[in-house]
């Protein structure tokens, strides 16, 4: 097992497959102009056959595939069809256009679960907060992926003044709906205009859907970031990722897989290993891995130690969302 100074064991990979996407969500890209990475200087198929298999051979057990957009590549097919015959969970986090295109892949690769992100009902809002005219797609993807049976989480990310109105509508949402719907803290990365004012609080969306719902909490894992909550006669559920509010880095399991094949011990670390390089030189990047896994800031990559009123946005170190791969 790979493990760390303080005897965490890390048994989840997410891999970025792209920092390139078809929305462009104001939370996760810088403002200024983006410049997407060229293909030729991300992973190829082969190469995240390797790596995986690495982490597989060492305990990993769950990848989940992210970016940017993971269906946005060209040769995603290729690279599912590989990892789906790793012995691992697999998973994924999509904005859910590509749902359709991609929907044979998903039912063959033996998806454990799809996480969409979504985080308004409503198709104006969609347009304001992604800057592109995708709702309608994404909303019928989510169907169909329920047609299909195939278990599917919304993440919608709560930010107040943007859609902390809808929050009741997401819950009644479930009510008919198999789904989980998943509220995200609203977290600060570099040119993301974050400010804590604008973060829904754990607290806060709680308070909220107190005033329409009685809900009970469900048991939480030891690994688990999200604190899920049924309600008496709904098909689906809900939980809240508090990253801000209440962080849960003691139980922390994930290693992130950059697109461009630099390891990142923590989503808020600064630090990166690049495992590509050595890995096209022929090295052995085991214990590459294994030095920057022990290497690992006991809690939020040791950036974010105030509590998350008092966080400085500009002294925060690291990649934009979209470059790390949510
Ligand atoms: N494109 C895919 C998607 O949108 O689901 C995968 C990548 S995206 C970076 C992964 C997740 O990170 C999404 O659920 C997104 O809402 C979330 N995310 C992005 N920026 C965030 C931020 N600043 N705070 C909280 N969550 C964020
Ligand atoms: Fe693209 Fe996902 Fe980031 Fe939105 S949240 S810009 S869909 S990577």
């Amino acid at each position: 097992m790979i493990t760390d100074q303080f005897g965490r064991t890390h048994n989840y990979l997410r891999i970025s497959l792209t920092d390139n996407c078809n929305l462009r969500c104001f939370y996760c890209m810088p403002e200024e102009n983006y410049d997407f990475t060229p293909h030729s200087k991300l992973m190829q198929p082969d190469e995240i056959d390797t790596i995986a298999k690495i982490f597989v051979e060492h305990g990993v057990t769950k990848i989940r595939l992210t970016g940017g957009e993971p269906f946005v590549r060209k040769d995603a097919s290729k690279i599912i069809r590989n990892l789906g015959k790793l012995p691992v969970q697999l998973m994924c986090t999509t904005n859910g256009i590509r749902i359709d295109d991609m929907l044979s892949e998903i039912i063959q690769s033996d998806f454990q679960s799809i996480n969409i992100s979504l985080d308004t009902l409503q198709k104006e809002k969609f347009l304001k907060i992604t800057r592109r005219d995708y709702f309608d797609r994404v909303f019928r993807n989510i169907h169909l992926l329920l047609q299909h049976n195939i278990k599917t989480k919304i993440n919608v990310v709560a930010m107040k003044d943007i859609n902390d109105d809808e929050i009741s509508d997401f819950i009644a949402f479930t009510k008919v709906h198999p789904v989980e719907v998943r509220f995200i803290e609203f977290m600060p990365f570099s040119g993301n205009r974050w400010s804590s004012n604008q973060v829904m609080t754990q607290k806060d969306i709680l308070n909220i859907i107190r005033e329409k719902y009685d809900f009970n909490p469900l048991p939480v894992g030891f690994h688990d970031t999200a604190k899920p909550y049924s309600i008496d006669g709904h098909k689906g559920s809900f939980s809240i990722i508090s990253t801000m509010s209440e962080p849960f880095c003691s139980g922390c399991n994930r290693i992130r897989l950059t697109a461009d094949g630099k390891l990142k011990n923590c989503l808020f670390s600064k630090k990166e290993t690049d495992l590509l390089t050595p890995l096209r030189n022929g090295e052995d990047i085991l214990p590459i891995i294994e030095s920057a896994i022990w290497s690992k800031a006991k809690t939020q990559g040791g950036q974010l130690n105030e509590q998350f009123e008092k966080i400085n946005t500009s002294i925060i170190q690291n990649r934009s969302m979209i470059n790390i791969g949510g």
